[in-house]
Order: C-alpha cells, then structure tokens, then sequence
C-alpha cells in the first residue's frame, strides 16, 4: 500500500483554500478536514447562547463551555465532509456573513484554539488528510509533508466571496464584504494565539491569476512530489 501523508493548506480568508484542498482529496482518496468550518461552528453555538453580540463577547462563559461543545464531521452522499454541532447538522447554517465575523472572534481565544488544535490533530493520526485553515502547517501539523500558503489579492476575494453569497441568497455589498475580507485578515494576522504565517517550508502560491484547472495541477505535481520522495 503506498504511504499517506498529510496536507496542510492555510492562507487569508476566501482565497479558495477548501477548493484546493477538496479537489486534492477528491483526486487522491484522502479525507478532507475544513478547520475553519470547526471555529464557525463554536462561533454559532456561542451566538445562540448569547456569549457572542454585536459589540460584545463573554469570554468566560465560552472558555467555561467549550469542552461541551460536539463536533463532529459527516461524510455525505457526495462523500464531502459536512459538520455537525452537537448533533445538528450546520454546514450551511455557518456560512453566513455574521458566522464568519463571529468565527474570526471566538478564533482569537487560547481555550478554544487549544481545544480544536487537539480534535483536529486526532483526525491526522492515520494521516491521508488534506486539512486547510489558518495555522495547519505551522501549529497543528508542523510535520506535514505538504504545507501550501495560498494567497490571492483582497479585492479577488471579496468578488468570490460575494458570488458565494448571492448564489445563496444573501443580499450583501462588495463594500462590505470587501471590508469584511480585510478585518478578518488583519485578526487573523495579529492575533496573539497562532496568528496567521506562512510556515518556513511551505510553498507560496498566489492564485489571483490562476484558473481552477491551472491551480489543481500545480497542486497534484506537488502532492505526487512529496509521496514520491517518501
Ligand atoms: O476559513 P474560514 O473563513 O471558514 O474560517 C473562519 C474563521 O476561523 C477565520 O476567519 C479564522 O479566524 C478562523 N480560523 C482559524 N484557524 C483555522 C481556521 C479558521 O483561526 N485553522
């Protein structure tokens, strides 16, 4: 049986992360693990309880709460990995605007970083996973054999994140998911826990300019170069 090994791909928010890394796994056979929709999913749980408003957070309670928190990730008919929270399913319920801001947020606190650090460094133990977030190569899977930092320019992502959007139905402004796309860059960079870097060995790859097709095969050229090396 040829050996497995592990993918991490982090990068700024919106920059077709999860495309990449669902392609990869749908091309190789490996299980794909989206971190962030872990972080969205607290972030909606804490919403629901209140411990996350507009204009305020109640740390405590959400430290004090985490570890009642249940994640767990679902294949579905596709064979895409769907999350659920406590038993409901929610993988479309933490997709919306305010989520996103909830989970840049509630991804700033130590507990919760430390806690989701350990479910996701579980699900690599037999490796054969491609997980994309914030710090996979750098904190959750420093040994990775494959860490990619991908990256594209603000104003691209925002167009793709608003397409996102309205595909589904929410009316939103480029303005405002243009600002949102750079306040969460500017959290994730300068947070205190594990703000967002690129890994010394990860390979940079700036996809503003680069079709799907072109970006998929740059990927698998690596992946293949990584098995083969093993
Ligand atoms: O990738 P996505 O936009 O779904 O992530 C939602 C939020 O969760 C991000 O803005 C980021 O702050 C946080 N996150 C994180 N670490 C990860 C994945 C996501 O801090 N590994």
């Amino acid at each position: 049986m040829t050996k497995k090994i592990i993918v991490a791909i982090d990068g700024f928010s919106s920059c077709g992360k999860s495309t990449m890394a669902k392609q990869l796994a749908h091309d190789v056979g490996y299980i794909y693990i989206d971190s962030g929709a872990m972080y969205r999913a607290v972030a909606l749980h804490c919403m629901r309880q209140g411990w996350i408003t507009n204009d305020d957070m109640d740390v405590e309670s959400i430290e004090s709460h985490i570890h009642t928190v249940q994640l767990k990730f679902v294949l579905n008919d596709t064979g895409y990995a769907e999350i659920y929270l406590n038993g409901e399913n929610v993988e479309s319920a933490i997709r919306s605007l305010e989520v996103s801001n909830g989970a840049s947020r509630v991804s700033t606190l130590p507990a919760v970083r430390k806690e989701l650090v350990r479910q996701q460094q579980q699900m690599g133990v037999e490796k054969g996973i491609v997980m994309d977030g914030r710090d996979i190569g750098t904190v959750v899977f420093p040994d990775a054999e494959l860490k990619v930092f991908l990256t594209a320019s603000p104003e691209i992502r925002a167009q793709r994140r608003m397409d996102e959007l309205l595909q589904k139905g929410e009316q939103v402004s480029f303005k405002d998911v243009l600002a949102n796309v750079k306040e969460r860059d500017y959290r994730d960079q300068n947070r205190k826990v594990s703000p967002l870097r690129k890994a010394e060995d990860a390979v940079l790859i700036d996809n503003s300019l680069m079709t799907l097709r072109e970006q998929q095969k740059v990927i698998m050229e690596l992946f293949e170069q990584r098995v083969a090396a093993l």
